[in-house]
């Protein structure tokens, strides 16, 4: 069986979505490109594209974010948008904080 990135990471009985990852099998080089530039944005953009038609796609993302994954695509999203992402979530919960 071909592995990916994103099932080499932590996995526990909460993890089921990767059973229906549609990346199982595909080239990790596609969701982990080496860079942001170049060759790498055609790849982040292809491993984006294919994450649109994943039906885990949100439990991926959210698996992320919880486990600050800081590099390759998940969830459809790209480490910047993943950074993105958690800066508001964090202001959010500042805003909640300071309001209570
Ligand atoms: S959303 Fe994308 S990265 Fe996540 S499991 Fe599905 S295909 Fe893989």
């Amino acid at each position: 069986m071909t592995t990916t990135g994103h099932l080499d990471v932590r996995s526990t009985a909460e993890d089921e979505w990767r059973d229906d990852a549609l990346c199982r099998n595909t080239d990790p080089e596609l969701f982990f490109p080496i860079g942001t530039t170049g060759s790498a944005i055609i790849a982040i953009e292809e491993a984006k594209r294919l994450c649109t038609s994943c039906t885990v796609s949100n439990a991926c993302l959210d698996f992320a974010l919880e486990t600050n994954q800081d590099s390759g695509v998940w969830g459809g999203h790209s480490e910047e948008e993943r950074r993105a992402i958690r800066r508001v979530r964090a202001a959010e919960a500042q805003a909640a904080r300071l309001s209570s």
